[in-house]
């Protein structure tokens, strides 16, 4: 999984946007989004913004859970449908939390394998990112509605109720491994998907010269400068506990607004 440092902060947010094409038959027919009004609330939803192209067109709007202040952003566009999750995850430690997070999350637990699994049967594309500040999950599906909204679904729960167990955490983290040499003895070997990527990320001079940036600028154990992916040492410290700390701490889902030559009104 991608792993993009940059500045951060302490809360976990989800932002889905929910990008939808558009069938031809809706050129013709009454515009849906005409009729919305800011404040009304439809399922419990809050419209709080109305999107515009730039002929003044609306194409979609921002949508407020009224309970619990989840944001969605519906933008109508002629393209594939696709989705945009995301979370403010403000860092607490160097030990990569929101990074681990974010790997265990999709792809650990039978949810996770699950939606692996139903991605590359439904002709879905998908990636994940952990920037200084935040994590994100887009996706896409050339495979029509009912499989965007299937996977759609599935990301929703998954996101908000993962089913991986601590020894996924230990593996993705970092664990002792056996490997062999080339005299055919054996020797221990520090393994983990997370303590393997950040090892490597971490020994390239652009990642050390931010890294070190980060901390001249802001100071030692702040949120904008400690390692989002996960220092090698502080890698090392993960436990499982640490993981449902951070995630007890620190999340928090909305919904994310990106515009597309569109603009709030
Ligand atoms: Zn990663």
């Amino acid at each position: 999984m991608n792993t993009v440092v940059r500045p951060v902060v302490l809360v976990l947010f989800a932002f889905a946007m929910l990008l939808q094409s558009a069938p031809v038959r809706a050129q013709i027919a009454a515009n849906p989004f005409d009729s919305l009004k800011k404040g009304q609330v439809f399922h419990g939803f809050r419209t709080d913004g109305i999107y515009t192209d730039d002929s003044d067109k609306a194409i979609g709007g921002r949508f407020v859970h009224v309970r619990t202040g989840f944001v969605l952003d519906f933008i109508q566009i002629q393209s594939v449908p696709q989705a945009w999750f995301y979370a403010n995850t403000f860092l607490v430690s160097d030990m990569g939390e929101p990074h681990t997070q974010e790997h265990l999350l999709i792809t650990k637990g039978n949810k996770g394998r699950n939606i692996s699994v139903r991605e590359s049967m439904s002709l879905t594309q998908s990636n994940a990112s952990t920037y200084q500040t935040f994590t994100d999950y887009p996706f896409n599906t050339a495979g029509g509605p009912e499989a965007f909204y299937t996977i759609f679904a599935e990301y929703v729960d998954v996101l908000l109720h993962p089913d991986y167990s601590e020894e996924d955490v230990r593996r993705e983290v970092r664990n002792w491994g056996v490997s062999e040499n080339p005299d055919k003895t054996l020797k221990l070997e520090e393994k983990g998907s997370v303590y393997n990527e950040m090892t490597s990320s971490m020994s390239q001079p652009d990642w050390r010269v931010f890294d070190t940036a980060g901390r001249l600028v802001f100071g030692e154990q702040h949120p904008l400068s400690m390692n989002a992916g996960g220092a090698p040492d502080g890698i090392r410290k993960m436990t499982p506990a640490d993981i449902k700390r951070y995630t007890r701490r620190t999340i928090t889902w909305r919904i994310w607004e990106r515009s597309f030559r569109c603009r709030a009104r």
